[in-house]
């Protein structure tokens, strides 16, 4: 039987999500025996493969580059799955949308700079004008809510999609 395959991404988030999957700690085995590993920030594949069955997406769609990178994820992924408060919501990475994009931008990196002020247009991928959620996005299939989701609602989750059920996630809350 062929096992099913998983991939983690994060897009406009802290990285505090990942944090959290990797609090499972010994956990992970049971995840990895349950499922192939085939993309996340923590490993090092470099493509985004074809197809996979379930993918954990962290953080808000704020850039042109997670806008592109969403689009071709959920187009290759079976089960789409919105890990954490910023995902969920666009939470923190959604605190710049009443202020709009340039003024943003030169707060950053014109007002606050004593040396080379400048707004790094050329390596810096360009914002959009509002971070969204990925569901505003995208179709999310599961949502798992959290700042960030706990280890113990990630594994449950986990396991439950692996093994073919619906996680169940009542009990979880935005900010916990
Ligand atoms: S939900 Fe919380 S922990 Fe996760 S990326 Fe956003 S701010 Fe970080």
């Amino acid at each position: 039987m062929t096992r099913p395959t998983l991939a983690t991404v994060w897009l406009d988030g802290c990285s505090g999500c990942h944090m959290s999957f990797v609090d499972m700690d010994e956990r992970l085995l049971d995840i990895v025996d349950k499922a192939d590993l085939v993309y996340s920030p923590l490993v090092d594949y470099k493509e985004f493969p074809e197809h996979v069955d379930f993918c954990l997406v962290e953080g808000a769609v704020s850039s042109e580059e997670d806008l592109h990178k969403i689009r071709m994820i959920r187009e290759r992924t079976g089960t789409l799955i919105s890990f954490g408060d910023c995902a969920v919501t666009a939470n923190v990475p959604g605190m710049r949308n009443p202020i709009g994009v340039q003024p943003l931008l030169d707060r950053a990196y014109v007002e606050n700079v004593t040396v080379n002020p400048g707004v790094p247009l050329d390596v810096v991928p360009r914002l959009l004008p509002m971070a969204r959620p990925v569901h505003r996005v995208v179709k999310v299939d599961v949502y798992l809510p959290g700042c960030p989701p706990s280890a113990d609602l990630i594994y449950q989750s986990l396991v439950d999609l692996l093994e073919g059920r619906t996680p169940d996630t009542h009990g979880a809350r935005f900010g916990r």
